[in-house]
């Protein structure tokens, strides 16, 4: 069975005393699911969110990491700090690093490589541009994505990977891929993944939707066989809100 997995991403939201609101507001809530439940808070709240939540089952992961192990990088973080805050999980690839801070398929593939090194298990997000879909490339432009970044890889790597499709046009805009959009592309992801590393692996990774997944739509996203859950922006910045979403299983 594969894992369902709901992660939350705060991205620049939420100082300590927010953070720490949340967090209590998080730990009243009543999962109902079994979906593996996930947090991405700043860099800053880091070590409070994971020291927060040690004795939950809601794990705190991290939006971002560098691709070396230490050295002259100013504001950037690696995975061995990460680590020593408690962190296991990062966020690779998010369409904002992509677009605002010009993270190429090349430099994430460094990354990965950099998190696998250290045992840690990566969500690494990829999605198509609103234009690529009105051409009709969506497909073209994430298999490439995944290519470029991923099928390097060695099979047994697999294990550690979470894929989360974004389409950057249902980021944050209230636009939605339909439930029917989703599994075809989930579907197209499944399906090149088999091809590269056979069934084992394609039928065990997880793949995550993102793009304005709210409590109200949650479920039908889900429902689709080849939707293993929801990577959530907006929505998880309130811990009833995110909860409805982790219980729409
Ligand atoms: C995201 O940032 O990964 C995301 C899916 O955001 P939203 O849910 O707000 O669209």
């Amino acid at each position: 069975m594969r894992a369902k997995i709901v992660a939350g991403n705060w991205k620049m939201n939420n100082d300590l005393s927010q953070t720490e609101a949340l967090i209590s507001d998080l730990r009243t809530q009543n999962k109902t699911s079994n979906a593996e439940v996930m947090i991405a808070p700043a860099f800053t709240n880091l070590w409070h969110a994971s020291e927060a939540l040690r004795s939950t089952d809601i794990e705190v992961v991290a939006q971002n990491m560098h691709f070396a192990d230490n050295g002259a990088y100013t504001g950037e973080v690696s995975a061995d700090m990460l680590k020593s805050v408690g962190i296991q999980t990062v966020i690779l690839g998010h369409s904002e690093r992509r677009a605002y801070f010009n993270e190429s398929d090349e430099s994430l593939a460094k990354k990965v490589d950099q998190a696998l090194k250290h045992s840690m298990r990566i969500i690494f997000c990829f999605g198509e541009e609103l234009n690529d879909r009105k051409s009709g490339n969506q497909e073209q432009v994430v298999e490439s994505q995944i290519k470029n970044a991923l099928f390097h890889l060695e099979e047994s790597s697999w294990s550690d990977i979470v894929l989360a499709y974004e389409p950057v046009w249902a980021i944050g805009t209230g636009e939605t891929a339909t439930p029917e959009q989703a599994q075809e592309m989930h579907a197209f992801i499944r399906k090149t993944l088999k091809e590269k590393y056979g069934e084992a692996v394609a039928e065990s990774t997880t793949i995550l939707y993102g793009g304005s997944v709210k409590p109200n739509n949650a479920k039908e996203i889900f429902s689709k066989p080849d939707v293993d859950g929801g990577l959530i922006g907006g929505a998880s910045l309130k811990a009833e809100d995110f909860f409805q979403i982790v219980n729409a299983f």
